[in-house]
């Protein structure tokens, strides 16, 4: 077993731990790696028997896969926030490819549309097919960026002590709620007159979960402005979050462990004390951070009396779930060189050019033809994946799918699900192959391995109750809660992960600044730009 994690079953703790993260995804192992380097000792555990969440990699006949990465954002210079994160928390600095000048295709029927790297490229692409709306895309492209200063207020409230948050909080958040209660819809259709080139810079959706006109402006925001620079990929593939920043933690004493499943946070006197794992051994600290999910953390992991003590279900209202996902998972004996496979995702629509229009008609029955059908190619995107795979390549077909077509086998066992769910993943798999071959002809008959994962392999290994692809819902309702932040009701238990900040694995990152500083009373933000 690799050295960085062992296994929960054969571990005897010989000293006690400062802090107990639960979950080993990008937010736990980035808060662990932070408090490790304050001289904490941390243990991370994860229910998975492999670490890493939504960045772990899995294996199959010489094939290796990403589960929940296929591009980042905001990592070309060492001056980038985001980057500067990354770099402080990773043990050694983890290598990043470029995706190229176009990171992002979207097709509409046989329309095809670049997402070109840098403010000015993109400007220029959708100004010379749009020229009437050049005021228009100029416009949106400042708002795109004033976002982002107006989040840092909003972001940091969910930092500063409760007192505080009373006195200037709502001044904090206003900025940025004025856009973020508002759908992405309703802000363009304000910005611009035409409905294609609307249809086109929503393109992206599927990294939100949600069309536009049910998705907040802000996530949109966050989303299209984090790629805008460019695209770009872990060297060695998704699984290099883990090998980078596992080591940080390991040589300060703190310890991952896997198969490690908490089925309760233990409260003592209103104060967390420790976790109850799934074997009924329970294991204490004086903190505890749990990145799994809100919901999770509230709704499973606390007794239910407390639940309504803290009046949960009233204060969890509004928040939902994010849709579920398939994805189908490809092998191929050739490299992408020989087949011609590029680095940029694809992103495939209808004809049609309304997003909310075709998932409506999608979800209604009204019709058959998949909203949105994304494409990544690994196997193209990193330079090192010829050394550990000579001769081979992957990638990975995802749609977004509702989760009652699987529910009839959510009790059943992984890989015992019988033939009619083996029947619903070869009807879907064949359909996202037509997809495929309609794009890149050349791959017909040169598919080597495939398997497809439905939302019950997401709730089976990554603990999400409904296969969800990105824990909650950014709607709006989102963006008012004043529950998605580190400090919760009980002392001694706090969040971070996905859910306090936005989906992403920059989400995740930074939800481990926030955690840190509003634990340790500090700007942590600050210290690590300094460092
Ligand atoms: C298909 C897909 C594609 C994506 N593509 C991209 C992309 O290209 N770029 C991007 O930036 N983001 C992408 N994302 C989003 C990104 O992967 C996530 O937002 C991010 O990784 C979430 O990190 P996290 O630490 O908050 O949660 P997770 O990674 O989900 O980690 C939580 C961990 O907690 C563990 N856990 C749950 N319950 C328990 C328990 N009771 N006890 C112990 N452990 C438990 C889980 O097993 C999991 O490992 C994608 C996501 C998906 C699903």
């Amino acid at each position: 077993m690799n050295q960085l994690y062992a296994s929960y079953k054969n571990y005897k703790a010989d000293k006690p731990f400062d802090v107990i993260i639960i979950g080993s995804g990008i937010s736990g192992l980035a808060t662990g790696a932070i408090l490790s380097k304050e001289g904490k000792r941390v243990l991370v555990l994860e229910q998975h028997y492999t670490p890493g969440g939504m960045t772990h990699t899995f294996k199959r006949n010489d094939y290796e896969w990403d589960v929940g990465v296929h591009y980042v954002g905001e990592v070309s210079s060492n001056t980038m926030m985001i980057k500067k994160v990354y770099d402080y928390v990773c043990d050694t600095p983890i290598e990043w490819a470029d995706m190229g000048e176009v990171y992002d295709v979207a097709y509409f029927g046989n329309d095809r549309y670049e997402f070109r790297k840098g403010r000015k490229q993109f400007t220029e692409y959708f100004t010379a097919l749009f020229p009437e709306e050049k005021a228009a895309i100029e416009k949106y492209v400042e708002l795109l960026l004033a976002m982002e200063g107006y989040g840092m207020g909003y972001f940091a409230e969910k930092v500063v002590p409760g007192f505080i948050s009373k006195l200037i909080g709502n001044l904090m958040r206003k900025k940025y709620l004025k856009y973020a209660l508002r759908t992405t819809k309703s802000v363009l259709d304000e910005l611009f007159k035409n409905d294609k080139l609307k249809a086109i810079l929503t393109s992206q959706y599927g990294d939100m979960g949600l069309p536009p006109g049910q998705c907040s402006f802000a996530m949109h925001a966050g989303v299209t402005k984090h790629y805008m620079e460019g695209g770009y990929y872990p060297v060695g593939g998704s699984g290099m979050f883990f090998d980078k920043i596992a080591p940080t933690i390991k040589k300060r004493g703190g310890e991952i462990l896997v198969r490690a499943t908490v089925t309760e946070i233990l409260i003592e006197n209103g104060k967390a004390t420790g976790v109850k794992m799934s074997d009924g051994k329970t294991i204490l600290a004086k903190t505890i951070i749990s990145t799994i999910g809100l919901d999770i953390t509230y709704r499973k992991l606390l007794p239910a009396t407390l639940q309504n003590d803290l009046k949960l279900p009233e204060k969890l209202e509004g928040l939902s779930n994010s849709i579920s996902y398939c994805c189908l998972y490809l092998g191929l004996k050739h490299t992408a060189t020989e087949l011609n496979i590029p680095k940029a995702n694809f992103w495939i629509f209808p004809e049609r050019y309304d997003h909310d229009a075709n998932m409506n008609d999608y979800a209604s029955g009204k019709t058959n033809q998949l909203p949105v059908v994304y494409i990544s190619f690994p196997g193209a995107k990193d330079p090192d994946f010829q050394n550990r795979f000579p001769g081979r390549c992957t990638i990975e077909i995802i749609t977004l799918v509702n989760y009652d077509k699987f529910k009839p086998w959510e009790n059943e066992k992984w890989r015992h699900r019988g033939e009619d769910y083996e029947h619903l993943k070869e009807t879907i798999s064949n359909e996202l192959l037509e997809y495929l071959y309609k794009y890149l002809p050349q791959l017909k008959g040169k598919i080597d391995y495939q398997e497809l994962s439905t939302p019950l392999t997401a709730r089976y290994f990554g603990a999400h109750p409904l296969g969800e692809l990105y824990g909650l819902s950014h709607n709006t309702e989102r963006f008012k809660s004043r529950m998605l932040k580190p400090e919760t009701p009980i002392k001694g238990l706090y969040l971070a992960g996905q859910d306090i900040i936005t989906a992403g694995v920059a989400g995740g990152l930074m939800s481990s600044v926030i955690c840190v500083s509003h634990l340790k009373k500090g700007d942590y933000l600050k210290k690590i730009m300094k460092s």
